[in-house]
């Protein structure tokens, strides 16, 4: 696999996050975390299907032993603004008492979801909660949530890629883009 494979798919406006500085940060972020966790084992809390690509590659950049489970929450269909409706579709698999979570997401938008997400994590009674978004848009009248590591802050567009969908596409895109307006007309 080279560093050089960017092609631009159909549908992508511009790269915003090319994938060689997706993996440059994601190796940092497993480092901070491998440091953060010290001698806990965090069960990672993955959010459907957008963090999948990087849940994988932030685990594989930790050394600690870790453990993995999934959640899934409604998405925002094949519109691209928050409805602001959050509903669980699948749940974990395991009971989380005691446990030292880390919360995995995608992307921090309105940070509805993940606050409706953290609030059904914490009534479960957890030791811990570690929350690391891959990205978080920059909107003012976000809601306070928390978030404690970060992986990039982007401008307020609609992205593509790195698992992150438009109507279920560009999920396999290797790196973050901006959608072409044209192609929401389109769908
Ligand atoms: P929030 O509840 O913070 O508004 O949105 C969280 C969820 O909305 C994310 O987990 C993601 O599934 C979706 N989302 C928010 N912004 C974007 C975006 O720019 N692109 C894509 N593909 N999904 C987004």
């Amino acid at each position: 696999m080279s560093w050089q494979r960017e092609p631009r798919a159909n549908g992508v406006a511009k790269i915003l996050i090319t994938e060689q500085e997706l993996q440059r940060r994601i190796y940092e972020l497993g480092k901070e975390l491998d440091g953060h966790f010290g001698d806990r084992v965090p069960l990672f809390v993955g959010v459907l299907n957008g963090a999948v690509a990087f849940m994988t590659d932030l685990m594989r950049a930790m050394t600690i032993p870790v453990e993995i489970d999934f959640m899934a929450t409604s998405s925002y269909g094949n519109s691209t603004t928050s409805s602001g409706v959050v509903r669980i579709i699948k749940d974990l698999n395991q009971p989380i008492d005691g446990r030292h979570l880390m919360v995995v997401e995608d992307i921090v938008d309105s940070g509805l979801t993940l606050r409706y997400l953290l609030e059904m994590l914490e009534a479960r009674n957890p030791a811990s909660i570690t929350v690391v978004a891959l990205l978080r848009k920059n909107k003012p009248d976000a809601v306070d949530v928390q978030v404690d590591f970060i992986g990039f802050d982007i401008p307020d567009e609609f992205v593509i890629g790195y698992g992150l969908d438009f109507a279920e596409r560009y999920r396999n895109l290797p790196y973050v883009a901006v959608l072409d307006p044209s192609t929401i007309v389109d769908e």
